[in-house]
């Protein structure tokens, strides 16, 4: 299977289970997570109509993406979207806040002062979600709706930061039920936190990846993070 299929095929189960869940096609989008994989597979994705890619660490994501900046420089429009999906530290968020369009990572108090102060003169805010730690102790991320709260009060008292929604991991098991309870779980807390503060903070829901993401569909995604089901398995 290529690329380009690989795309047309997640695509067509995205699809299938928005309509599936009640929701429209459209209101799901792709993300490919091209983590591992070269400057050419995502030139190739691209030509296939991928438009928002993820990437989980700076350096990498620096060298592979070096055309965007490029591009900027020269003032050519770009219909193209690149956010970091991996934890961030604090030494590599100055090249971060230049490199990426988003920063859907946010997993600690500490990393929002930090951003907040880099992006202070910003005219176009960063967009940037919340993570959600869905139970598993290695992993980053906030624990729980207070904690979450504190996050999102934090981050809105940043010009340069402008709030989007959440983002999750769901444990690995092979339990199908676990992703989902974790998908439901990030989605209540999100219905909760858009009533409190604002919907327009919450509109983005990411969660999902390729062993599970037609699941998140099913209980309110609105972005599904694909490496593997798009690029292959990571060696
Ligand atoms: C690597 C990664 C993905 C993609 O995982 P696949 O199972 O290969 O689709 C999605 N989200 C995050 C945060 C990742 O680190």
């Amino acid at each position: 299977m290529s690329i380009a299929e690989n795309i047309r095929r997640v695509e067509e189960s995205v699809a299938k289970a928005a309509l599936r869940a009640g929701r429209c096609e459209d209101s799901v989008r792709i993300m490919g997570v091209s983590k591992f994989f070269s400057r050419e597979a995502v030139d190739v994705a691209r030509e296939a109509g991928l438009r928002l890619f993820g990437e989980s660490r700076v350096q990498e994501a620096e060298s592979k993406f070096d055309f965007l900046k490029l591009a900027e420089r020269e003032g050519k429009y770009r219909d193209f979207e690149l956010r970091l999906i991996g934890s961030l530290q604090r030494n590599k968020a100055k090249k971060a806040v230049e490199l990426f369009d988003g920063i859907d990572s946010i997993d600690r108090l500490e990393l929002i002062e930090c951003l907040g102060g880099l992006t202070a003169s910003r005219i176009k805010p960063l967009n940037v979600l919340l993570e959600l730690n869905s139970g598993e102790e290695q992993k980053g991320g906030f624990r729980g709706e207070d904690e979450l709260r504190r996050a999102v009060e934090r981050v809105l008292e940043f010009g340069g930061l402008k709030l989007c929604g959440l983002m999750t991991v769901a444990p690995l098991s092979n339990n199908t039920q676990v992703a989902r309870n974790a998908f439901r779980s990030l989605f209540s807390v999100k219905e909760k936190l858009a009533l409190e503060f604002g919907a327009e903070y919450f509109f983005e829901v990411s969660m999902g990846m390729s062993g599970d993401y037609e699941i998140a569909i099913e209980e309110g995604a609105t972005l599904v993070r694909i490496g593997t089901a798009i690029f292959g398995e990571r060696v």
